[in-house]
């Protein structure tokens, strides 16, 4: 099925301390939207939009191959994406909206989320199990429950699309005005059922200092 790919990539990356935006930070000397896009090319991805942050975004064009798209990206992860997709080139009927600070993500993961799209599904997510025992605390620091945690997962990126569905998705947010942390909970609130198949360990989010720490080990193996 063809796609285009979007990757934000506008996020300042305060948790992470550079003095870059997290997505030019390097990892094996690479920044880290160039092991995003790269990612999404391997899986079967053609065209890529990145939405970047408006001061660098000659830092970007100059890092990135010359067929990637770049746009300005917004205040939050879900106004840059609704920005990269309002760009985006039209042939396309799916859409995978990716993170750049998941630089390790299998192209095997890609492969499975276009497989999903290929064979019906209007969304999908890549997932986890849920390790650890998970509760609920209150503001006071006391435990106050504990959650089932079975059916519970952890969801990376990248989140496929039928490319309609998305955008009715984020005609919606126009509507509601609200904030949502990803894009399948803002297609699923639309009435789209969101489907999933298996993330990798791989594909985690560098968000802090360690998260780049084993990330460098892992390409260092
Ligand atoms: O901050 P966090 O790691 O959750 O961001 C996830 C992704 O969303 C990152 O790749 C970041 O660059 C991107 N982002 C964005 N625009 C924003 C905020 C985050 O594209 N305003």
């Amino acid at each position: 099925m063809s796609a285009v790919g979007i990757v934000a990539a506008a996020g300042s990356g305060l948790r992470l301390g550079a003095a870059v935006p997290k997505a030019l930070v390097p990892l094996a000397g690479r920044p880290l939207v160039c092991w995003a896009v790269d990612a999404l090319r391997a899986g079967g991805v053609q065209d890529v939009v990145v939405a970047v942050p408006e001061s660098e975004q000659h830092a970007f064009a100059t890092v990135l191959p010359a067929d990637v798209q770049l746009v300005v990206g917004g205040a939050t992860r879900t106004d840059s994406v609704r920005r990269a997709l309002a760009a985006a080139p039209t042939g396309a009927r799916a859409v995978l909206v990716h993170d750049a600070a998941r630089p390790l993500t299998p192209p095997a993961v890609v492969a499975r989320v276009l497989a999903a799209l290929t064979s019906g599904a209007r969304a999908v997510v890549p997932v986890l199990p849920v390790v650890d025992t998970t509760v609920v605390v209150t503001e006071d620091g006391l435990v106050s429950s504990d959650v089932p945690r079975d059916p519970l997962r952890r969801v990376q990126t990248p989140q496929g699309f039928d490319r309609e569905a998305l955008e009715a998705g984020y005609r919606r947010l126009e509507q509601l005005g609200s904030w949502f942390t990803d894009d399948a909970t803002l297609v699923m609130s639309t009435g789209v059922a969101v489907h999933t198949v298996a993330g990798d360990e791989l594909a985690a989010k560098v968000t802090v200092p360690h998260d780049l720490r084993l990330a460098e080990l892992q390409v260092a193996r």
